[in-house]
């Protein structure tokens, strides 16, 4: 413990002799890569960088999950998408790793259903991590399935819902899990997730697969595309896009 205390002292030192060597301000700036500009978007518009995957043109972005083929869920004359209960999930043609995500959703005005059942959506990472969508507006069901948790992973820090019927918003940073070459978990996924601009998750591990029953599982993947659940409820949505980091 000696030994380890005096080596500490002695580093501490030398880091201290070789910092205060440097007394040019201009030693310490790094200027070299230099960030490529992106244009923010004008109040809810994308940023110039931004792929938009749904901007409530079309679902030229989308396929569903059930067969790879069109997809059946309604498109509104106010440039949003409603779930179409029982046509199944909808997923992006393309695939993502690590991003940056915003997404627009609205459950129901008219409240129906109860916990679960009250305008349950999902927004599935890599088709696998479920962000929860759910009118939590005054609602309650287990904590670790309310809106804004990870699916019975992580309980948001706050309820940040607005009212049924009211677009709300979810801006996510998103790290996806690293697999080695022998299909072992090497790095966790991790998410951040603003709920109409209020944190509800903060740099949250990933355990695996949010599960209905059972534990999350871990089974190697690469980039996968971004999922949209059909919980059978009548949830909306408007204005995602993604930039890949
Ligand atoms: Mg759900």
């Amino acid at each position: 413990m000696k030994h380890l205390t005096a080596l500490f002292l002695l580093l501490h030192a030398i880091s201290i002799q070789s910092f205060s060597q440097i007394t040019d301000p201009k030693a310490t700036e790094v200027w070299s890569p230099e960030p490529r500009v992106v244009t923010p978007g004008e109040s809810t518009r994308p940023p110039s960088d931004a792929v938009v995957l749904f901007n409530g043109a079309n679902f030229n972005e989308w396929i569903s999950s059930r067969d790879s083929g069109a997809v059946k869920w309604d498109l509104n004359n106010d440039g949003s998408a409603t779930v179409k209960p029982g046509t199944g999930d909808i997923q992006t043609k393309r695939s993502f790793g690590d991003y940056q995500l915003h997404i627009e959703f609205r459950t129901p005005a008219t409240v129906t259903g109860e916990g679960q059942n009250r305008g349950n959506s999902g927004i599935f990472q890599q088709s696998r991590y479920e962000l929860q969508v759910l009118d939590s507006y005054q609602s309650r069901t287990y904590s670790n399935g309310q809106a804004g948790a990870m699916y019975k992973q992580s309980i948001p820090l706050v309820n940040a819902c607005r009212p049924p019927g009211t677009w709300q918003t979810y801006d996510v940073l998103y790290t996806a899990p690293r697999f080695n070459a022998d299909s072992l978990l090497i790095a966790p996924g991790r998410i951040t997730v603003l709920q109409n601009g209020i944190v509800v998750q903060l740099n949250t591990e990933i355990k695996g697969t949010t599960e209905y029953i059972g534990l999350p599982k871990n089974i190697a993947h690469g980039k996968a595309p971004l999922r949209l659940q059909d919980h059978n409820c009548l949830v909306s949505y408007r204005n995602i896009w993604i930039r890949e980091l």
